[in-house]
This record gives C-alpha cells, structure tokens and sequence, in this order.
C-alpha cells in the first residue's frame, strides 16, 4: 500500500527507534510502510502527520461513540481535573456514575477500572470465587484482551488451526504464556448449542464461568443466532455456572443498554470499557449485587490505582448525557444502515458475492460468501484477500476502516450524511480498482 507520506514515514522510523515496532499496541501495526502516525482527531475525522485527512471507521477500535474530541466530553473532563483527578477515595462522582451506570444497564452493583482487559481480568476472577470453580468456556475468535486465559483462539486464530469442532485445541495467541494456563479455558464454536451442552454436560462441576461476546466484535460482528445466548443462560442457571458478557464493544452502541437490553438477557457479570468514554481509558465489571458482592476486602481482590479517576469517571458521565439526551443510538443506527446499504449495492453491482453481518453501529462484511458468517470457522470461508485490497484502496483514498476484515465498521454521532456519502462514492472506486 505505501500509506505513509514523508512526514509519517519519518516520525514512524524514530518511533520505531525506542517503541517496539513504533506501536503501543501490536493491532496498531500495519507493516512498516503503512502503519501511520496521527497528529489530530475531529468528529468523524483523523490526520495523519502529512495533513492527509481520514473518515474514520475504526474510532481507535470502536471507543469514539459521539466522535473524536467532542466539546461536551472535553469540556467536563477539563472541569473535573481542576479539582484533582486521584485521591484513593471514593469520590461523589465515581457515586453518580455507578449509580446511572446500574439504572441504564440493569445491574445491581458496578466496579470501575480503566480498560477491558482489566475488566474481563476481574470478573473472570469474581466467578472463579464466587463458585469456587476454575475452567471456563469461551468461543473462537473472541477476544477478552491481554489477560494470558484469554489469550486462546481469540482475535487473529489461523485458519485451519483449531481442530474438529468436537473436540477444539486451544490455539495460543502469544508466546510468554506458561503451557499449564491452557487446561482451565474451553474454546468451542460459537453459535453452537449441541456442542455447548456436551462440553458443560461434561464439565460442569468444574466450570466457573461462560464468557460471551455478544454479538463477535471481533470476527466481524457475527450475530448470535436465535436463542444461542437463551441457552447459555438457561445451562448456567441449570449449573451454578457464571455468564459473563463481555460488552467492551456493544456496550452503549447495539443500545444504551447494551446486548443485555438488545438481546434481552440478564448475564450475571458484565464487562463495559470503550463507548463507555468516548475515548478516554474508563472501563466497568456490573453485575448482580450477590456476584459482585464476592469482592471482599483482604479475601477476593479488586483493585487498581487508577479506579474511578477522576478524568475517565467525568468523561463517561458526559458521554452518558449525551448518549441519554440525544439520539445518538438512533443516529448510529440510521447512518449506519444508509452505509451498509450503499456498500451492499456497490458489492452487488460488482458481482462480488458478500455477506454484512452485525448491527448498523459495529458492522461487519465478509466477501465471497453467500451467507452471514456463525462462527469463526465460516467466517475464514470469506475472501479475506480481497476485503484488504479493497480496504488498503479505501485507505489510500482518505477512508478508513480496519484491514483486517474481523474489525467491524463503528458509527459515530459525528458521520453525516454527507461523509457516508462520500465513503460511498470511494468505495466504488476502491472496488473498481481492486477488481481490475
Ligand atoms: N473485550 C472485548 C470484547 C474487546 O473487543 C476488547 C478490545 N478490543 C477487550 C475486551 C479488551 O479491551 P482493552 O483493549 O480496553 O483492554
């Protein structure tokens, strides 16, 4: 691709000098020739150092719900550090957040922290106390984040490297993780329920949880298929067992309340980070007040230093009056659904056979397919070929969704009309391209 002018090729040479890579995060890493430096974010856009202007549809992988630097977010967050931003106590503010935070989630009780990591981290371990139990079942190509458990056929599984569906391998992610980790995580085909009921008929006494992206925000925003949560519910319940959802990517976009409120069901410990900030590091465990109350001083941990600081609780609070006073949700949904449509027809009109997958707000698309993806497995069906070309085109014409083809496209309150429109009219020639 060769996205880097001179400027971005320069300062990304002396990043690389003294950041591994010239990335602070390994997702942020295109190659050496394309990964970019960006000097300025507005609404909708990005900048990268040579002043090229980017739509923007990955929202530093979907945090920015209302948009890069928007006033109202800004403006409390420079309020509130006027008055200090850490004390190690519990201020009125972190008080009001957890408060609204249970009424629009329909949780009982709530713990702050500042990333999804550390959110999916702890609540792993509250289902672990709380059942005295230690496996736990999670799905191919989730992701949970950094934490070594998770690190298991999660974002970036190789084709072809999980085994039979009956009887999956865990593929680990990363090198550093100690090989015994391995026996306590239960990987299975999402959207799979016979298999579910084997693998928690088999071992339910053992597992302490089951832990579900909602909707796969990281393979392309696969939907659940009817009554697949229902059922991880309903064998939970049967088992004593923990479902966890993890929301780090719907959480306050599929719907302010998030897939619990979309999809109807009530998991018993929740994980938000992201949307929840519009960009600033602030992430929540919720749940059911019996669950969460297994947090006990001196017996089950939870902490961190920086837990309901004072910049990321204001940031969340004024990005949840915003959320609660304006259509945001509706807007999202609206724009996004105009830009599904759009690309679709473009596709079809193209003779590229393709599948969109997902809720307008975090859509996915899947190329040479006939059918929306159920799993990871159907997704690697897909020409994963073909979207990075025609995404590697859009990007060179100031449009900006990930390559990687697992990364849906986020809406945001700032998108107009106009910019989808615009996207639009790249996309078609980015396809017209990439055909030729
Ligand atoms: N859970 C999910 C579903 C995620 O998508 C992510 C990040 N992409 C995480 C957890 C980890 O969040 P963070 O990067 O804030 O640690």
């Amino acid at each position: 691709m060769g996205l880097q002018g001179e400027k971005t090729r320069e300062m990304f040479q002396r990043a690389s000098r003294v950041i591994p890579h010239g990335v602070n995060s390994n997702f942020r890493y295109w190659g050496d020739e394309d990964t970019l430096i960006i000097t300025r974010g507005e609404g909708a856009y990005i900048w990268d150092a040579d002043g090229k202007r980017y739509i923007d549809y990955r929202l530093g992988f979907g945090p920015l719900i209302l948009g890069h630097a928007y006033p109202a977010v800004l403006e409390r967050v420079n309020q509130a550090m006027q008055s200090g931003t850490l004390f190690a106590w519990t201020s009125p503010q972190e008080i009001e957040l957890a408060e609204r935070l249970a009424k629009v989630c329909g949780l009982g009780m709530v713990r702050l922290t500042n990333t999804g990591t550390e959110a999916t981290m702890h609540a792993l371990r509250i289902a672990r106390a709380h059942t005295g139990r230690e496996r736990f079942i999670k799905f191919e190509g989730q992701y949970h984040g950094m934490v070594d458990y998770f690190m298991y056929s999660s974002a970036g599984t190789p084709p072809g490297s999980m085994g039979p569906r009956e009887s999956t391998k865990n593929v680990q992610m990363t090198r550093g993780i100690p090989a015994a980790i391995s026996q306590y995580v239960i990987n299975l085909p999402f959207n799979d329920v016979e298999l579910l009921e084997k693998a928690v008929a088999a071992h339910a006494d053992e597992l302490a949880a089951i832990i579900v992206e909602p909707i796969l925000g990281n393979v392309a925003s696969i939907m659940p298929q009817a009554g697949f949560l229902e059922a991880i519910r309903s064998l939970c319940d049967q088992h004593g067992i923990m479902m966890i959802m993890d929301e780090v990517k719907t959480g306050f976009r599929v719907a302010l309340g998030g897939a619990q409120q979309y999809f109807g069901i009530q998991a018993d410990l929740v994980t938000y980070a992201k949307s929840m900030g519009n960009g600033f590091p602030i992430a929540a465990i919720g749940g059911k007040s019996e669950v969460m109350m297994t947090i006990e001083p001196g017996v089950v941990a939870h902490g961190g230093t920086y837990s309901g600081n004072a910049v990321g609780v204001a940031a969340a609070l004024a990005t949840l009056d915003v959320l609660e006073k304006e259509s945001v949700i509706e807007t999202i949904n609206q724009r996004g659904q105009l830009l599904m449509s759009g690309l679709g027809e473009i596709l079809t009109d193209a003779g590229i056979p393709h599948a969109l997958s997902g809720p307008p707000p975090m859509f996915g698309i899947v190329l040479g397919v006939e059918q929306p993806p159920t799993d990871l497995r159907s997704f690697h069906d897909g020409d994963l070929d073909l979207y990075e070309e025609i995404c590697a085109g859009l990007c060179e014409r100031g449009v900006q969704p990930d390559i990687d083809a697992r990364e849906p496209w986020f809406l945001s309150y700032s998108h107009s009309e106009a910019d989808i429109a615009e996207t639009l009219t790249i996309f078609e020639e980015a396809v017209r391209a990439a055909k030729k």
